[in-house]
């Protein structure tokens, strides 16, 4: 008997205790929605989840075909039951590093000095919304400041929208959401009028989008609601709902660290994949927001059952070849 990190092991050791044919890091819709292919194709596989969805901040998850409304918490605890019944593991815990060794194959690290061994890994990590530095707006994000028309128009259509400018892309913002609303006012905050195209304020006025210059000191909540933009002249622009454009970081840096080619975007920099999530580096995939900005719950579960279906051919192929070659030697 042995002890390693407070866990006993009898005729196995840690290190075969803990060799998995696939780990996953990030236990979000992607990371689960592989686990779930993978489990149900009988391979060792690993979840290592930190538990902090990029959706938390939102009660209601919408879009999703046949769950639209489901709470984002429920959603993952049910994908997480469902994970288990394949005999898929989870740990609470973060990845903090990863190395591939001389075969290819992946050493990750979590916290506390604890390793597990992977032939092939599932980076689903996701990315964090970094909010605009305005007072109130990250206390309220997910309620009534949104980032995303797809998630929360429906819930506030007709309201009267403000859109916080945080670059001259927020036009876009602005123009989208008039589809919810035909009462939107683009708050330019710290962009300026100059830096608005012609194009942007033919748009703009077109759609009936009302611009106001000047910086927003904060939002007005009243009974647990937004009511109103404050500027810093102290004028206050009766609004309902806010909408921002958090800068996105994705969380790459186990990918970086593995040295998988990114490509730059707008929106950060994402790995380049092929069609089925495989980066640069062999055996190291990339699925949901982890791999491209744009992907919502839907998008990222299919993203994350295309990648461990990909796995698990991988591996199936990977193995026959090895056996074709040792018959072959056998024969030789
Ligand atoms: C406020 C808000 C509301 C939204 N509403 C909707 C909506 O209604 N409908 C919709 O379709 N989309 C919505 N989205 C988008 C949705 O959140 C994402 O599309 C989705 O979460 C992406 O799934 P994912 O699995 O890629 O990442 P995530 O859900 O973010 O999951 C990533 C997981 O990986 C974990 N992780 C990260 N790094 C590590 C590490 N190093 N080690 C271990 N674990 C790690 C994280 O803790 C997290 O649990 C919303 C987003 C926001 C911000």
């Amino acid at each position: 008997m042995t002890e390693k990190y407070g866990e006993t092991y009898g005729d196995e050791t840690y290190e075969e205790k803990h060799a998995y044919e696939v780990v996953v890091v990030g236990g979000g819709a992607a990371g689960l929605s592989a686990a779930l292919v993978l489990g149900r194709a009988r391979r060792r596989t690993l979840v290592v989840d930190a538990g902090e969805p990029r959706n938390t901040p939102s009660a209601h998850m919408q879009g999703f075909l046949s769950r639209d409304g489901m709470s984002p918490a429920a959603f993952l605890a049910t994908g997480r039951e469902e994970i288990a019944r394949y005999g898929v593991e989870l740990v609470r815990d973060r990845a903090v590093d990863a190395v591939r060794d001389a075969a290819g194959e992946f050493d990750v690290t979590l916290t506390g000095g604890r390793a597990v061994h992977a032939r092939h890994l599932v980076v689903a990590t996701g990315l964090k919304d970094e909010l605009p530095a305005v007072p109130g707006v990250a206390e309220r994000f997910g309620r009534d400041v949104l980032h995303c028309p797809y998630c929360h128009g429906w819930e506030v259509r007709d309201q009267a929208f403000g859109v916080l400018a945080t670059s001259p892309l927020s036009v876009h913002q602005a123009l989208m959401v008039t589809q919810w609303s035909k009462d939107v006012t683009l708050f330019l905050h710290q962009v300026g009028e100059v830096e608005l195209s012609d194009d942007d304020l033919r748009r703009l006025a077109a759609a009936g989008v009302e611009v106001v210059p000047g910086e927003v000191a904060g939002v007005v909540v009243e009974a647990d609601r937004l009511t109103g933009v404050r500027l810093a002249d102290g004028t206050v622009h009766a609004r309902e709902a806010l909408f921002v454009a958090p800068r996105a970081l994705p969380r790459n840096d186990l990918l970086l660290r593995l040295g998988a080619e990114l490509r730059e975007t707008p929106f950060g920099a994402y790995p380049v994949i092929d069609e089925r999530g495989l980066t640069t580096v062999p055996g190291l995939w990339a699925a949901g927001n982890a791999s491209g900005f744009a992907e919502q719950v839907i998008n990222s579960a299919s993203r994350g059952y295309r990648a461990g279906a990909a796995i698990n051919g991988e591996l199936l192929f990977a193995d026959l070849d090895t056996t074709v070659t040792a018959q072959s030697a056998g024969r030789g």
